[in-house]
């Protein structure tokens, strides 16, 4: 299939949940279960999937090749809505040499010493990297928004804590990403928008698979009653932080399968619009190229 024709198939499966402006952002109007219409039974969406995780694995090696831009995937979600399974499928066919993961969990005690942004930013990607974050400076404003006994560890100054400490992190978290930008790093940020009643389906099912449980925290199943919380620090954040250079992707996360088709999607849009090529050969280097070849000939 030629790639113009993926491009235009796949489009409408991003652009409906690609934000790009905060401003009339509700999250009330984006439905968790959305499939636009596409029937996992049909194929299709496997078919669209493995095509754009395929090209993505092409794009990136010119992408490492030219050493100029780099793609820092933000991924936020409550718990168990998919952000392993779904980094996992869309870097499936990813170099791993060319693509960087960081998990952030509570910060260390190394961290708390530091301003909040800190660790997320000595770990943002080199050039002609993918950086993915699996957590990101977003839970900044999202659990410790939720939970303010979580601020007083960070120590900040007294002073420095107001009513509007929320909307200032905000406003440079905006102004990070745009510095970024600047900077050659294109920002995809991705919120797997899943809901109540489907998290609690898929608790329920981790309870009953021995292999699952690991995956299993006590603690996740009580953050169930901070949900509206959450929602409303989520809003607030996509509608601070939405914008062309760094937009967020509200993705339905109810269906693992859609989900990782809309990740995929989104990201080879973007990737496809720097267009990417390998380094010219300059004449020097193709002499350079003969001359080996030459040379690699001779050898007994
Ligand atoms: P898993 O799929 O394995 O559950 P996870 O990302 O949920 O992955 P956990 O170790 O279960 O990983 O949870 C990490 C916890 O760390 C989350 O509850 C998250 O809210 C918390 N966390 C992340 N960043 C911060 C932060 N800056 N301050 C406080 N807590 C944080
Ligand atoms: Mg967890």
């Amino acid at each position: 299939m030629p790639r113009k024709e993926i491009l235009d198939r796949i489009h409408k499966y991003v652009e409906p949940f690609h934000i790009t402006k905060g401003k009339r952002f509700r999250l009330k109007d984006f439905d968790p279960g959305e499939t636009c219409g596409l029937n996992l039974a049909k194929g299709e969406a496997a078919d669209l999937l493995q095509r754009g995780t395929e090209w993505l694995a092409e794009e990136q090696e010119m992408l490492y090749a030219q050493d100029r831009w780099s793609l820092l995937l933000v991924f936020q979600a409550m718990d168990a809505a998919g952000k392993d399974g779904t980094i996992k499928h869309v870097m499936s066919g990813v170099n791993p040499q060319g693509c960087q993961v960081f998990s952030f969990k509570q910060p260390s005690a190394e961290d708390l010493d530091h301003d909040f942004m800190w660790r997320y930013a000595k770990s943002l990607p080199e050039r002609g990297r993918i950086g993915i974050f699996n957590r990101s400076y977003y839970e900044e404003v999202l659990v410790v928004r939720v939970h303010q006994e979580i601020l007083k560890r960070q120590r900040l100054p007294d002073p420095l804590i107001s009513k509007r400490i929320w909307d200032e992190r905000l406003a440079d978290i905006a102004h990070f990403e745009d510095y970024l930008t600047r900077q050659g790093t294109i920002i995809l940020k991705f919120f797997l928008h899943l809901s109540r009643d489907e998290q609690k389906k898929r608790f329920v099912k981790r309870l009953d698979r021995p292999d699952k449980h690991w995956k299993f925290s006590t603690a996740d199943v009580h953050e169930r009653r901070y949900w509206d919380d959450y929602m409303h620090a989520f809003e607030e954040a996509i509608r601070a932080t939405a914008s062309e250079q760094a937009p967020w992707f509200v993705v339905p996360a109810d269906n693992k399968w859609f989900t990782r088709l809309v990740v995929a999607a989104a990201i080879v849009e973007t990737v496809e619009t720097l267009d990417l090529t390998y380094p010219k050969v300059d004449a020097k280097k193709k002499k350079e190229i003969v001359a080996a070849r030459a040379a690699l000939a001779k050898e007994k």
